[in-house]
């Protein structure tokens, strides 16, 4: 008799949100290949117990403790295990699969992703605040324990794809595009008063709420210039950006022989997300391909850096080291958060980046996992009484 193929097994941490909803399409689509070790979420149990019992996972995690009656209750008698709270959270990341989708938002992804890379086998990291903050860390274990780390954020996916590492002396640049965000057009007068609403609300991509404000004040681009200098090992001033409102092209990689590689694919996290759970084969898609011939424009320009000062802080950070990397995220992540609760302005977002940056005297490299979370948690302090002393007390003063 024929022996059936083996499944591969794959885990998705962050299952509800964006990439996770799109990987879990995915694996819908190809379930004869896939067996599903389990499914995490933050606090959405209903979305988290619908995709638990058509994907049949084994597991369904909710970080939320107080969610587990609510998780049991959805997904009974689809023998599916119901589990709640960190804990668990970290267990199942660290339970052996093939594949492992790190997909939850923000620095609270670095403990399953850690935990995910010790234990082994592929790891596709959309997560990319973790890569920022601890990105060496991440990479000396992975070496450690055979795990193979593949970018997942479409702009590394496609360097990825065309970056030749027997060739790695000859490359010459490596050019991320960016579609501008919503406010490409907008004057720093306008963005001024920007709402959370207009400032998520991206023209290509459909995203979570941080990483599309992100995108609309290019701090997304400038924690992809570290993604990329830690993913691919180069220097800084080897990467660039480059606004492409169509967000067709994903990167760029030129060599010294004038051969400039290119990767293209529609703006659909479907993309890159498949590439990494297949590969290195290829898988057919589910999602819309592109059609070359219906292209009509591909259009590229400079980034204005008056109007968007967030891509410089890049290079500012990573010339303090992986410690100005952890801050300029931390202190980012603070900031959004203090925008869509509509405590600062848009602009203030940048701008308060820039003061913690310079205020950091925290250490330039990060030696251990403990020493990222605890530097993270300090600088997280600082710039919430900054934005205190500076902007909230300021208002209510007013
Ligand atoms: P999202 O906000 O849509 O989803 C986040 C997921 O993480 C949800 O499942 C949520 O339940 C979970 N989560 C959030 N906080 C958690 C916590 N404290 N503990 C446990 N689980 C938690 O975010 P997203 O847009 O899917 O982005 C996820 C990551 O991928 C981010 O790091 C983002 O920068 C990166 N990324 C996203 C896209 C995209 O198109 N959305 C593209 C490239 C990279
Ligand atoms: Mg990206």
């Amino acid at each position: 008799m024929k022996k059936m193929p083996q499944k591969t097994t794959v885990t998705v941490l962050g299952a509800t949100g964006s990439v996770g909803t799109n990987t879990v399409e995915l694996l819908h689509h190809h379930i004869d290949k896939f067996e599903v070790n389990g499914l995490t979420a933050n606090m959405n149990v209903e979305k988290l117990a619908k995709q638990a019992i058509k994907l049949k996972a084994r597991k369904a995690v909710i970080a939320d403790q107080d969610k587990l009656g609510e998780l049991q209750s959805l997904v009974k008698g689809h023998n599916i295990e119901a589990l709640a709270g960190e804990g668990a959270l970290l267990e199942l990341a660290s339970q052996k699969v093939d594949w492992t989708m790190a997909a939850i938002a923000g620095f609270a992804g670095l403990d399953s992703l850690f935990a995910a890379v010790e234990r082994g086998g592929k790891i596709a990291i959309a997560n990319k605040e973790p890569l920022v903050a601890a990105g060496h860390l991440l990479k000396t274990s992975a070496i450690k324990n055979n795990a193979i780390l593949l970018p997942v954020d479409s702009e590394h996916n496609a360097v990825f794809q065309c970056f030749e590492t027997k060739n790695k002396n000859s490359l010459l640049k490596v050019t991320l595009t960016a579609s501008g965000g919503p406010f490409l057009d907008w004057t720093v007068g306008q963005m001024r008063n920007a709402t959370p609403q207009q400032a998520v609300a991206h023209p290509n991509w459909s995203m979570g709420q941080k990483i599309s404000v992100d995108s609309a004040t290019l701090m997304n681009k400038a924690l992809e210039v570290i993604e990329a200098v830690i993913f691919f090992d180069l220097n800084p001033d080897e990467i660039d950006v480059v606004i492409h409102p169509q967000s067709l092209i994903h990167a760029f990689v030129s060599y010294e022989d004038g051969s400039i590689l290119t990767h293209m694919g529609p703006a659909d996290m479907k993309v890159p997300i498949l590439h990494t759970l297949s590969f290195p084969k290829r898988l057919n898609t589910c999602a819309k391909k592109l059609n070359i011939q219906d292209l009509t424009s591909l259009t590229f320009q400079k980034v204005d850096k008056e109007k968007f000062p967030a891509l410089e802080l890049a290079y500012k950070a990573l010339k303090i080291g992986q410690g100005g990397c952890l801050a300029l995220n931390a202190a980012n992540e603070i900031a959004v958060r203090s925008f869509l609760e509509e405590k600062v302005l848009f602009t203030d977002i940048v701008d308060i980046c820039t003061k913690i940056l310079d205020m950091y005297e925290g250490p330039s490299q990060i030696q251990s996992v403990e020493i990222c979370k605890q530097t993270d948690e300090r600088v997280r302090k600082l710039t919430e009484s900054y934005i205190l002393d500076n902007y909230i007390s300021r208002c209510t003063a007013i």
